[in-house]
């Protein structure tokens, strides 16, 4: 069934309701004040806005190599993100809060390239990559080539607040997450799935066949590759924050990052402009500096946030990067655009209707 939803949507989020109690406690502190201001104050919150974008990851995903049961898990994994982070921003409480338990639930989920289901490197280990980033104080956290962290996500905000530094990689960030009372697993076995083992062994294959013509056996897809997880939202106050995990691109060196971790690339929060979070060919989207670039645009250059992130994504697909980005800023518009055949995506509609879309 093909969706009615064009690659680009740019909608204005949401008007939900913030919750009575609030306005009864408004009402009992308004004895000193006047009934009319506590009504006032009451229909200000109920035109609060907040809103929830979420990916799984961009590439080629093809309706014709899905079968209708893979499809429903990839919806209900995205659809379970989308209801962790929008249980948050409904009660009231923050956009970092949902955009970590989004992603958090995704990084749960075999399907996604992030915590488990991540995919293996050259050496076939599994090295992961997080971040996570509060428009409010631009206060970010990032983790880069961690081993042994169920929830890399969860580390990352870790490092953003009780390190007192922004990122951390490999043994040193493993050590901080003990010393913090994060469980490390003793080895790698947690990560594994049949599929990124075997998506390994066919790149590997594909590699020592370079020379000749490659067997219909050895056809790389972009699903083999990569596929990370990501969320971005607006909470009642008016904050974004963005968070970004993932297991990295197939067959990739030990030791290589991507841009997910780099404040600026594939993780980027504003409260003046947006928040950003990216999927794609990790090297594209640190060099055009992904995530920073859509927020100077919309600062400096006074772009709108659709037009903003199809510049930059326009500019990773001229250096030759494909990939997907979504998006969301200060006022609850959303953009989702990628130059891929496909990216796993979800936002959360006007209505309070979960919207989950695959294909273009
Ligand atoms: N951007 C990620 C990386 O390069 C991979 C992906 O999004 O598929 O590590």
């Amino acid at each position: 069934m093909k969706l009615p939803h064009a690659i680009n949507c740019y909608f204005a989020l949401m008007l939900f309701s913030a919750a009575a109690p609030a306005f009864a406690q408004e009402l009992a502190r308004s004895i000193t004040g006047s009934a009319e201001q506590a009504r006032e104050k009451h229909l200000k919150m109920q035109t609060r806005k907040f809103g929830l974008v979420v990916h799984g990851g961009a590439g080629t995903i093809k309706r014709s190599n899905m079968t209708p049961e893979r499809e429903r898990e990839y919806r209900t994994g995205l659809e379970r993100a989308l209801s962790a982070g929008y249980e948050i921003l409904k009660r009231g409480g923050s956009s970092l809060d949902a955009t970590e338990a989004a992603v958090r639930v995704m990084e749960d989920d075999p399907h996604f390239n992030a915590g488990k289901g991540a995919v293996f490197t050259s050496a076939g280990t599994n090295e992961l990559d997080a971040a996570i980033m509060d428009g409010k104080n631009l206060k970010a956290g990032a983790v880069a080539a961690i081993k042994h962290i169920k929830n890399p996500v969860n580390l990352a905000r870790l490092v953003m607040e009780k390190s007192g530094h922004v990122m951390m990689d490999g043994e040193g960030a493993e050590a901080f997450a003990q010393e913090s009372g994060v469980e490390l697993l003793p080895d790698q076995k947690y990560f594994f799935t049949q599929e990124r083992w075997d998506a390994l062994q066919k790149i590997k294959a594909a590699e020592k066949h370079r020379t000749g013509q490659a067997g219909k056996e050895f056809v790389i897809t972009d699903q083999d590759r990569h596929g990370t997880v990501g969320a971005v939202a607006l909470d009642q106050n008016g904050d974004l924050a963005a968070a970004t995990s993932t297991g990295g691109t197939t067959n990739k060196r030990p030791g290589r990052v991507g841009d997910s971790p780099i404040i600026g690339a594939g993780t980027y929060a504003n409260n003046a402009t947006c928040a950003v979070s990216a999927t794609g060919d990790g090297e594209y989207f640190i060099r055009a500096t992904v995530g920073h670039d859509v927020s100077a645009l919309m600062e400096y250059r006074g772009m709108s946030l659709k037009e903003a992130a199809q510049t930059v994504l326009d500019k990773v697909a001229r250096l030759g990067g494909t990939g997907g980005l979504i998006a969301i800023d200060h006022r609850g518009n959303i953009a989702l655009p990628f130059n891929t055949s496909g990216m796993y995506r979800g936002y959360v509609d006007p209505n309070g209707k979960f919207v989950v879309e695959i294909y273009k």
